[in-house]
Parts: C-alpha cells; sequence; structure tokens
C-alpha cells in the first residue's frame, strides 16, 4: 500500500528512548532519562535574548532558503577561526538541524548502485538516509579492544569500484572515539586519488574532553575540496536541540543542489532560530567551554560509579556526551539474553532510559547520555546496580 522506500528505513531508535521516558513520565513515574543526547543545560541566555529580539523585530518572515547572509558569514567566520578554513557564502546552507544536512548530502551525491562506507557503532540515521537515497551501505567496525578508535585501515579495505563516498561522524556517536587527523590524512589520499566523496559528520566537534589534534575539516579541504562536505550543528556545542539548526560546508555545486532539494521539502529554517544562532556561532565561547567542562567532570563521575562492577566494561570516552558500556557478562540465554533486553527490564522495572547496543549495530552493549545532572547520574547508578543485584537473584525471567 505504501510506497516501496518505506520498507527500506526504519524509524529513529534513538528518538524512541525519548518517547518511552515521556510516556512514563505522563504516568507520574519518577524516570531517569539518559537515553536521547540532549543537553540539559537552558540554551544561553544571549542566544534566547537574541531571538527575543528577533521576534520584537519582526524578523518573522521568509529568509533566503540556504540561510541568511549574515549567519552564513558568522558560520563562515566560525571555521576559519577553528580550523583556517575558507568557505564564502555561496558555499554554506543553513539545515533543519545535523540531520537535514546529511540528508540533503545523500539525496545530492549518492544514488543507486553507489557503495557508501561508514562506520560501526554508529548513528543509525547516517545508515538510514544512504538506503534513503537508494544507495548500499557498507559499515566498518571500530574495535572495543582499541576504544572504538576510528581507524584508515578498515575504511581503505573496504573501497572497491563501486565506492562513492565515506560517511565518517568524529568524535562519533554512541562511542565519543575520534579520528585522528593521521588516520584522516590517509582516508584522504585514498579518496582524492579514487575521486570519492567524503562526508565528515562533526555534530561533537565542539566537545573533545583533552587536547587533541583533530583538524580534520583542513586535512581534507587540503587534500580533496572539491570532494569534501562538512557537517555541523548548534544543538550539542549550544544546547539548542529544539532549535533546529545545522550548516552544511561544501562545493558551490554540491551546495546549489542542497540548495534545490531543500527548496522544495522544508526550505528555510525557521527566521529566529537563525538570529539565535548568529548571537551562538558568533558570541562569546565560554559558555561552550562551561558545558565542556561540567560533561566532563560527570564523565568521570559516571564513568566512575559504573565500574565499581567490573561486568560494565567502557571506556573513557574522549569527546561527545555518552558512555557505551559493554554489558555482554551480565547477559545469559537463562536470562537476559541481548542487551535490547536488558534495557527493556531496566526500563521497566527500574525507570533507567537508556539506548540499546542495538541501535548503534553494537548488540552486547547499552549507551548511557551523560548530559544529565550529576543527582540523576548518581541516581541511575544507583537503579542499574540494584538492576544488576536483582539479575544476580535471579528475579529477572528471560525477556
Ligand atoms: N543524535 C542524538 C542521539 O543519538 C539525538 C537523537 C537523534 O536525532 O537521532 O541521541
Amino acid at each position: 500500500m505504501l510506497a516501496e522506500r518505506t520498507t527500506r528505513i526504519s524509524s529513529s531508535p534513538t528518538m524512541k528512548g525519548l518517547i518511552a521516558a515521556e510516556r512514563l513520565r505522563q504516568a507520574g513515574v519518577d524516570v531517569v532519562d539518559l537515553s536521547a543526547g540532549e543537553p540539559d543545560f537552558p540554551t544561553p541566555a544571549h542566544v534566547k535574548e537574541a531571538a527575543h529580539a528577533a521576534i520584537t523585530g519582526n524578523f518573522t518572515k521568509y529568509t533566503p532558503n540556504s540561510g541568511t547572509t549574515e549567519l552564513k558569514r558568522v558560520i563562515a567566520a566560525r571555521y576559519k577561526a577553528d580550523y583556517g578554513v575558507d568557505y564564502d557564502e555561496a558555499e554554506i546552507i543553513v539545515t533543519a538541524g545535523g540531520k537535514q544536512a546529511l540528508v540533503n548530502a545523500a539525496l545530492t551525491v549518492f544514488g543507486p548502485g553507489d557503495e557508501v562506507i561508514t562506520h560501526s557503532p554508529g548513528w543509525p540515521t547516517i545508515v538510514e538516509q544512504i538506503k534513503l537515497a537508494e544507495a548500499t551501505p557498507v559499515i566498518v567496525t571500530a574495535s572495543p579492544d582499541d576504544g572504538f578508535a576510528l581507524r584508515a585501515d578498515p575504511f581503505l579495505a573496504a573501497i572497491t569500484p563501486r565506492t562513492r563516498a565515506i560517511v565518517i561522524n568524529s568524535p562519533a556517536n554512541p562511542t565519543g572515539a575520534l579520528m585522528t587527523e593521521g588516520e584522516m590524512i590517509r582516508i584522504a589520499d585514498a579518496a582524492a586519488a579514487r575521486g570519492i566523496w567524503v562526508i565528515l559528520d562533526l555534530c561533537y566537534e565542539k566537545l573533545i574532553y583533552d587536547p587533541a589534534a583533530h583538524n580534520l575539516p583542513r586535512v581534507l579541504v587540503e587534500r580533496m575540496r572539491d570532494r569534501t562536505i562538512l557537517t555541523g550543528s548548534a544543538s550539542k556545542a549550544y544546547a539548542m536541540t529544539g532549535w533546529r539548526c545545522g550548516w552544511l560546508l561544501a562545493s558551490r555545486e554540491v551546495v546549489a543542489a542542497c540548495n534545490a532539494i531543500q527548496s522544495h521539502s522544508t526550505s528555510n529554517v525557521c527566521s529566529i532560530t537563525q538570529k539565535a544562532v548568529v548571537a551562538a556561532l558568533g558570541g562569546p565561547q565560554q559558555c561552550v567551554t562551561d558545558m565542556l567542562d561540567e560533561y566532563r567532570r560527570r564523565r568521570d563521575f559516571i564513568w566512575a560509579l559504573l565500574s565499581t562492577d567490573p561486568r560494565l566494561v567502557c571506556a573513557r570516552p574522549a569527546g561527545a556526551f555518552y558512555l557505551f558500556v559493554d554489558v555482554s557478562a551480565l547477559l545469559s540465554p537463562d536470562s537476559l539474553r541481548t542487551s535490547a533486553a536488558f534495557c527493556q527490564a531496566l526500563l521497566e522495572t527500574k525507570h533507567v532510559v537508556v539506548t540499546a547496543g542495538e541501535a548503534f549495530d553494537a548488540p552486547g552493549f547499552f549507551r548511557v547520555s551523560y548530559a544529565a545532572s550529576m543527582e540523576r547520574l548518581e541516581e541511575a547508578a544507583r537503579r542499574i546496580h540494584a538492576f544488576i543485584g536483582d539479575l544476580d537473584a535471579g528475579v529477572h525471567p528471560p525477556a
């Protein structure tokens, strides 16, 4: 009855936890929601003030489909300051979150018969977008024994004559792992030699905890500017998930095609949001540093709390705001068989919402988003340990 493409994709599993948590909350349950990757901080005050000023000043009409010149200039200045790369206004489009930037890129570059390489564990939307664009996803796997580091070798080994593009998310969701500049140089050289596109999702670019050589945009721009697509988002760095603002930087040709696609779907990002993001990207960056410092404290806190049980195995992540916990030692054929069953039972009995590794093509794990207060993190850890205590006592039947 429905179009064939609907059979190829499924709805976002990273948003399912959020919905389950909301349902419990509506039922009056004290739920600890560590599911969606969403900062708990309020949007910074000066950003909200810019939005108020936009409304009061009647900046409430259409803008150019690709975004205001003002915002595109601020994005260009941000990338120049952060990475030393030069993009002009015709090489930038403002999108409804990083998600739309990535789907624009997919629909612009991929097509039937193309293979697109990306990595697992990974954000499920990337794979679904490849399928939506009628291309074939080719998944390379990062190893937990290597801290899930994004290495060039598996990407290079997966290249075939049909490879159209490589999509990399660094820092990565859900592992927080990074790709180093050295690994990216190897990918860029191979891609440039074969005319393969590299799409770099920088959604978590501002969330790197320790000094790391992570100027991946410059590596790509210096080696293969024409085949480079950079995407980013205001959501995580500036606590602006609900405002829906991301961006894409690429050649004029790519941006013109994205612009055409977007002009027939969502058109411009909300005018008020655009004014707010000008203040976010163009204003003082201390708010970003302050949130990063707090996330670092939370990371160390929840990591230490969970690690008291050696069966909850996880590395301390280098970036993003997720712990990716190996829970396989707690699964068994006689009790909870899968991490999905583990997470469902944790939700039902202790009202803690985390995201099962299955969502990221990594069964045996669960993801904790530590973009939550210390108090909630402590409560989550207490309930998770109590849940494991119940498991040890044989309380839970097989799921
Ligand atoms: N990217 C976030 C996450 O992984 C938000 C959810 C989504 O948009 O998929 O939780």
